[in-house]
């Protein structure tokens, strides 16, 4: 497997390298230290940089300083480049908590608002963390998102309202995003879907729009809503242009399985450290996979 990313290159570098390789890049989401170490296990067992996420819930959780710090030691431990994400943030002030608490990329989420809300809002954010860059010399990514694909990271019967076809991003609106706000990366909606359906297959993804997409923005690609598409579908959605792979709620489903089969077999344990154990174990069949698949 190639090894893209000498440990101290920068985020951005790293995350080009893949762009250029065509290969992607995993991004994960924690709650907890236990799913944290679980995705640093494989990710040094593979040989590979990953990106941990937090949304605004997650951070607000396990402290938003303190992921920092945790983040900060789990790069002392581990002998491969773990990177943190702000993931979904909808409100400049939150952005600006994320960057001071030195975070080191953004997503800033105006998908719900009108098109013009939308970028006005992007665009305030990255003039707002370009300034911070100049203070403090840190380059920081600012991600958005185009296109709405529903917000929360759970198991649901049908497709969240407002998802439809007639929301998947635009070319002509791509370019223009991209161009009006400044990102350094790009989320488009391409019949990807936050959640996990749990009655339906995944709706397919429009490689195609993809493939359209990708002809008229040069900012690296990020895949959002993951989970449940099939191998097939996140491959031809790779070499279509993405170059990072969000996936929360499939490895949510599987650590809290873990934990509950072994639970089921032990209902008089209390300590989390034997079930978090299995939820970890879970967990990582999961992220071995996605990653193995990324890299092929
Ligand atoms: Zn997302």
């Amino acid at each position: 497997m190639m090894h893209l990313t000498p440990q101290g290159d920068t985020y951005i570098d790293t995350i080009l390298a893949y762009k250029e390789k065509g290969k992607a890049l995993a991004h994960f989401n924690v709650s907890n230290l236990d799913q944290a170490r679980a995705i640093c296990e494989v990710a040094q067992e593979l040989d590979q940089p990953v990106i941990i996420g937090v949304s605004e819930g997650e951070r607000e959780y396990m402290g938003v300083t303190m992921v920092r710090k945790v983040i900060d030691e789990l790069n002392q431990e581990y002998a491969v480049p773990i990177f943190l994400n702000a993931d979904h943030t909808y409100s400049l002030p939150k952005v600006m908590e994320a960057i001071e608490a030195g975070y080191d990329s953004v997503i800033v989420d105006g998908a719900k608002l009108p098109y013009e809300e939308n970028v006005a809002l992007v665009k305030a954010a990255v003039d707002a963390v370009r300034l911070y860059e100049e203070k403090t010399g840190k380059r920081v990514l600012v991600e958005a998102e185009l296109g709405y694909i529903g917000q929360s990271s759970s198991l649901n019967a049908t497709l969240p309202e407002g998802v439809s076809e007639a929301n998947l991003t635009t070319v002509e609106q791509a370019k223009d995003f991209v161009i009006r706000t400044g990102i350094d990366m790009f989320a488009p909606a391409i019949g990807n879907v936050h959640g996990m359906l749990t009655d339906a297959p995944e709706p397919k993804l429009h490689i195609d729009r993809l493939q359209e997409i990708r002809k008229v923005i040069d900012v690296p690609m990020v895949l959002h809503g993951a989970s449940g598409n099939t191998d097939e579908d996140l491959k031809a959605a790779i070499d279509a242009g993405i170059t990072i792979v969000h996936i929360n709620t499939e490895i949510r489903k599987a650590f809290r399985d873990g934990e509950m089969e072994f639970l089921a077999e032990h209902p008089n344990e209390v300590a989390p450290y034997k079930f978090g154990k299995e939820g970890q174990e879970k967990m990582k069949e999961v992220v071995r996979a996605k990653m193995k698949l990324y890299m092929q």
